[in-house]
């Protein structure tokens, strides 16, 4: 038997021609100014998907210049939140329409694998959805409860005009976790969608249209961070800005933002732990803790990359980690048997070769893969399930965000020491817990720093709960009710009620 789970190049057919990208701004596709273009070509395949508008600061201005127009003539922002939430739903439909479409084209860019992709396109349309039933509920306060003579009001009105930036690794979701809330807000955006994986943000604008969106409301510029990124965290338009990606990129909008004070929202990285006790369901903590680790090749801000064990059971655990990894379906994102495509880019598979390396340098040991993986009759990179077991809190494995199918294996004696291994991070994401024992469940829960904690289980999600990090991982929260809050601002509204007010100067004509 091979060593690993690999799966060869698939059947299914590559689309002949690329798909072609353009900017939508105020209501029509547009080339960039400049007329310049950018490709992207499939990380599994190595063939050419997109070739999209690289945009620049000329494209934000005229972008910025509608979506602000958009907005100031009230007509977006005054709609019912019943016509908001009828457009959603809208969307949501034809989401569901074209979900073969939406996939594949993310499936080319991204390398996830074609069945991931599907039910992303899934969850997606779910989310629209939820944010449609949040569009037909958005209200403030009264306060009756200030004196005979005063009533007070505390209205929610959209923040105004976002930029919405996005990156690479789950393209379609992400934008659907700040769009539809920004939306049933009554904001108007400008989205940049990140240059690897700009098509499937294309289509969600072309949906968009086609359910009716009123010219201006959605503006996309295609292209790089700069300048079209800077141009969208600088720009004095723009209200707020809501960003996923990188830590430190997140840093950097934070300082562009500040020269405006805008609000700024990031969903950023992180170094996420499972906390495995002996008296848990080791069979599901061992499946959890594969999914957590190889789930879209580890480049997920949810990844769970680091595990910590209890030394009672740890080489136990490490040998059905490995066994169980070796079982993963790599390969050919296009085979739907496939659960771990290929590597964004070939500096990326560098990033994470280089981690693996320093980790063995450091002292710890390399228990499966560590390596790039040949894929039989693919050209693109795949990187090796691996997983790397005596760790130490103090190494770069432990504590960055690796970004690959990389596992790092800590050990812990007491609650009290997993809770501080657990804490002891920039980061501040998800964390979770493996225990029979419901007290140890509770204490972890309340105890971990992170946005999420997961009891018995590992990356569930619901539109219905939110999602974000505390420390270095963000600030703000995406999903739930919080996902439309984060895009309305507070208005206070206070009514003196009859002639009552006592004059403040006693006139002394009389
Ligand atoms: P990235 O930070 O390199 O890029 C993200 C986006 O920002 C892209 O659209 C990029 O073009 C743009 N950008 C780059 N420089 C910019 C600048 N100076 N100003 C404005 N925009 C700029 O991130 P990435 O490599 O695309 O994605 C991977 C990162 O995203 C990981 O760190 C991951 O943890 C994080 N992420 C976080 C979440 C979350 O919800 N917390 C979800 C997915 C990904």
């Amino acid at each position: 038997m091979s060593e690993l789970n690999v799966v060869a190049i698939s059947e299914a057919k590559l689309p002949l021609d690329p798909f072609v990208a353009r900017h939508l701004i105020a209501g029509s596709w547009r080339d960039s100014c400049s007329g310049e273009t950018f490709e992207r070509t499939s990380p599994s395949h190595g063939a050419l998907v997109t070739r999209a508008a690289k945009g620049n600061a000329q494209d934000v201005d005229a972008a910025l210049q509608a979506a602000r127009a958009a907005f100031d003539d009230n007509a977006w922002r005054s709609t019912s939140g019943k016509d908001r939430a009828t457009l959603l739903l809208k969307v949501a439909d034809l989401i569901d329409r074209d979900r073969e479409k939406i996939a594949l084209l993310e499936t080319l860019e991204s390398g996830k694998p074609i069945s991931q992709a599907r039910a992303e396109i899934e969850g997606a349309a779910d989310i629209w959805r939820y944010a449609a039933s949040l569009a037909r509920n958005i209200h403030g306060e009264s306060h009756n409860s200030l004196g005979d003579d005063f009533l007070g009001l505390v209205l929610k009105e959209p923040i105004g005009v976002v930029s919405i930036i996005t990156p690479w690794n789950f393209p379609f979701l992400i934008v659907s976790q700040k769009l539809p809330f920004a939306l049933a807000a009554g904001c108007t955006v400008v989205i940049k969608p990140s240059e690897m994986t700009p098509a499937t943000t294309v289509v969600l604008g072309e949906l968009l249209i086609e359910a009716g969106c009123p010219a201006g409301v959605v503006n996309i510029v295609l292209g790089y961070g700069d300048p079209v990124g800077i141009a969208m965290t600088t720009d004095k338009r723009v209200d707020m800005v809501t960003f996923t990606g990188s830590t430190a990129v997140g840093k950097g909008i934070v300082k562009a933002a500040s020269g405006t004070l805008k609000k700024v929202s990031l969903e950023l990285g992180g170094k996420n732990p499972q906390v495995i006790f002996p008296d848990a369901d080791l069979d599901s903590a061992v499946d959890a803790v594969a999914f957590g680790v190889y789930f879209n090749a580890g480049e997920c801000c949810n990844s769970g990359s680091r595990i910590i064990v209890h030394e009672d059971i740890v080489e136990e655990f490490i040998a059905r980690t490995v066994s169980l990894s070796k079982d993963v379906p790599f390969g050919d994102p296009l085979d739907p048997s496939t659960k771990v495509g290929a590597i964004i880019t070939p500096d990326h598979q560098q990033k994470i070769d280089a981690y693996v390396q320093q980790a063995g340098q450091d002292g710890a040991d390399i228990r499966l893969g560590g390596g790039p993986l040949q894929v039989p009759g693919l050209s693109g990179q795949f990187y090796k399930p691996t997983v790397i077991s005596n760790v130490k809190a103090e190494m770069p494995i432990a504590r960055e965000e690796v970004f690959g199918p990389v596992l790092s294996v800590l050990t812990f004696k007491t609650l009290d020491e997993a809770i501080a291994l657990v804490n002891d991070a920039d980061y501040g994401l998800s964390a979770g817990v493996w225990s029979e024992n419901v007290h140890t469940c509770l204490e972890f829960a309340r105890k971990a720093q992170a946005g999420t904690v997961w009891t018995n289980t590992w990356m569930d999600g619901f539109a219905e709960l939110p999602f974000g990090g505390v420390k270095e991982s963000g600030q703000g929260r995406e999903l739930g009710k919080y996902g439309v809050e984060e895009f309305l601002e507070a208005k206070t509204v206070t009514m003196r009620i009859g002639r009552t007010r006592a004059p403040w100067v006693e006139t002394r004509t009389k």
